[in-house]
């Protein structure tokens, strides 16, 4: 019989790398066999938060990935299903003494870490989290009296002063035991999914990530703080599915803007690189948010907007997916998003306020869509950005403060260029009307359809809306 392999567990989770991973360098620090694991889901054809163009980005990252651990030494184990009861499994197949992962502030996600850590405990195997996926921990950046903040402001005071963990480094080899079997690298049959032929998807690897990196720094962020809310201009670093599968490491990403920004000679430049730290403190808060409050998940941040009455979804939400909704700036969003798995900023702004205040529809069903369609679809940063959009979540823009689709895409896309990029049935259309509804449907882009809405119409009743409900919640009804 042969002999049962000994060895560690690195469970590779939205860490898809070599380079600067916590879990798996302590892992390889132990001067043991490593079983470097990937436990894919088992879910078939539909799933209500994923879909084809982020399954494919995922398939990509692993193929990398095993390529990359192939070059340490290492192999890539894939296994399906519950990955906690995976990871049993391969307890099951040798002598394992320790099982490291990167912790995951989701609540599903530290849901399998207490099982697994249950299991561990009974077993007498170390079970290790390593905390790896923002910059800084829940526990450096609560509020003095040890709770979590609820406002992005202080809390990003506290994140900025704080000291930040340079970037380690890759293993300088790993061995995989011959005995343990892999399934094979997943494609999108595994989940019996096909890649609709419109899409057109960022490849996913660490080398790809590292060169979206590099362009940012070079090219993208030096007009950050003055570009990055036009959707035209390439001046935000397309850094966030690299940041949400974790092909590079948040460190590495803030420890380049931090260089660039010690070393920019021009105040405006380092500005920029300023202006974007502060964005990945953004991605940190909503980190922090979700791990003190799961619950926004379900309900609204706000309490006193738990209950409004939301419309329901008719033909108006099959526009606003499809791009058809008459109102240009939306559209484009829209199709960008279908495209490529990705929508800007500032668009994801506008198109989530008109679904919820042009249209009165329940920030979940834009959540949800997002999260489907987007290579970025992360959790936090999702549910962060949709209550902030509704206005019930945390820090939100205040319900009253209604972003006019027309004056918004005037304002950010004058040109018009992001639009007739994505609506090309606008091409013939002079920018100026692009921005006003009433010309558009005197003459031109005829196979484009009218505003489904009138903005001014849905802005006053959103506003009756809230204020109902306020008054009935805060007993003035
Ligand atoms: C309704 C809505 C939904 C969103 N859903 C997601 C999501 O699922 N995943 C996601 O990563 N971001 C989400 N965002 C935030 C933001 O739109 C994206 O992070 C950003 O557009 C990604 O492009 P970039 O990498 O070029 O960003 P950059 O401007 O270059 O920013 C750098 C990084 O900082 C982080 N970041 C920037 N802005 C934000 C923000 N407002 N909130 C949190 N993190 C931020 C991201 O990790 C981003 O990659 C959402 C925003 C809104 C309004």
């Amino acid at each position: 019989m042969p002999e049962s392999p000994s060895f560690i567990i690195h469970w590779f989770r939205r860490d898809l790398r070599v380079s600067d991973n916590s879990s798996l360098l302590a892992a390889s620090h132990k001067g043991e066999k490593v079983v470097p694991l990937y436990v894919a889901s088992d879910w078939k054809k539909a799933h209500a938060w994923t879909g084809p163009g982020r399954q494919q980005f995922l398939c990509e990252c692993l193929e990398s990935l095993a390529g990359n651990l192939a070059k340490l030494g290492g192999r890539l184990i894939i296994r399906s299903g519950d990955p906690v009861e995976a990871i049993v499994r391969l307890l099951d197949e040798g002598s394992v003494s320790e099982v490291h992962y990167n912790r995951d502030p989701d609540p599903h996600g530290r849901k399998d870490e207490l099982r697994l850590a249950e299991i561990c405990e009974a077993r007498g195997v170390a079970c290790v989290g390593h905390d790896d996926v923002a910059l800084h921990t829940f526990d450096q950046t609560t509020k003095d009296d040890g709770t979590a903040y609820r406002v992005y402001t202080p809390y990003s005071k506290r994140w900025l002063k704080l000291e930040k963990r340079k970037p380690a480094s890759t293993p300088k080899q790993l061995a995989t035991p011959d005995q343990i079997a892999s399934d094979p690298l997943p494609t999108l049959e595994n989940w019996q999914l096909n890649l609709p032929s419109h899409l057109d998807l960022l490849s996913g690897s660490e080398a790809a990530a590292r060169s979206r990196l590099k362009d940012a720094i070079a090219k993208r962020l030096p007009s950050y703080a003055q570009n990055r809310d036009h959707p035209s201009v390439p001046a935000t670093s397309r850094l966030s599915q690299d940041l949400r599968w974790g092909t590079i490491s948040i460190r590495k990403a803030y420890a380049e803007a931090h260089k660039a920004h010690e070393e920019a000679r021009d105040p405006d430049v380092r500005a920029s690189y300023h202006t974007f730290i502060k964005e990945l403190a953004w991605r940190d808060f909503y980190l922090h948010l979700l791990e003190a409050y799961p619950e926004v998940l379900q309900h609204e941040f706000n309490a006193d907007y738990r209950g409004l009455p939301w419309a329901e979804p008719d033909e108006k939400f099959e526009a606003w997916k499809e791009g058809h909704t008459g109102f240009p700036i939306v559209d484009a969003g829209m199709r960008e998003l279908r495209t490529t798995g990705f929508m800007h900023n500032r668009v994801r702004m506008i198109v989530a306020m008109f679904l919820t205040k042009d249209l009165h529809l329940d920030w979940r069903l834009g959540e949800q869509h997002f999260a489907q369609h987007l290579l970025d679809g992360e959790i936090a940063s999702n549910n962060g950005g949709w209550q902030w959009s509704a206005g019930t979540g945390a820090d939100a823009a205040p319900y009253f403060r209604i972003q006019n689709p027309w004056t918004q895409s005037k304002r950010f896309d004058a040109k018009g260029e992001y639009i007739k990029k994505w609506v090309p049935e606008l091409d013939a259309v002079p920018a100026k009307a692009l921005h006003e509804a009433p010309d558009l449907v005197s003459g031109h882009g005829k196979s484009y359809p009218q505003p489904i809405v009138n903005h001014a119409q849905e802005r006053d009743k959103t506003l009756s809306i809230f204020k109902k409900h306020l008054d009935t919640v805060r007993g003035k009804a």
